[in-house]
């Protein structure tokens, strides 16, 4: 693998962190407003079974 390859992997990764990084600010911020677990369009409770898999999520199946 030569090192532009190497460049564009590492610039991929860094993208990717970045927005678990975001995903997971918003999730603390739904957590301290008191609105985790509910779907941000519809406002139902978002399951628990779907919480395990996605724990940030913001949506039910159905907005998703
Ligand atoms: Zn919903």
């Amino acid at each position: 693998m030569d090192a532009m390859q190497q460049q564009a992997m590492a610039e991929a990764q860094k993208r990717t962190r970045n927005l678990d990084l975001t995903r997971i600010d918003m999730a603390n911020r739904r957590l301290v407003d008191d609105e985790y677990g509910y779907c941000a369009d519809c406002g139902d409770e978002i399951p628990d079974a779907r919480l395990a898999i996605d724990p940030m999520a913001e949506r039910c199946v159905k907005c998703a």
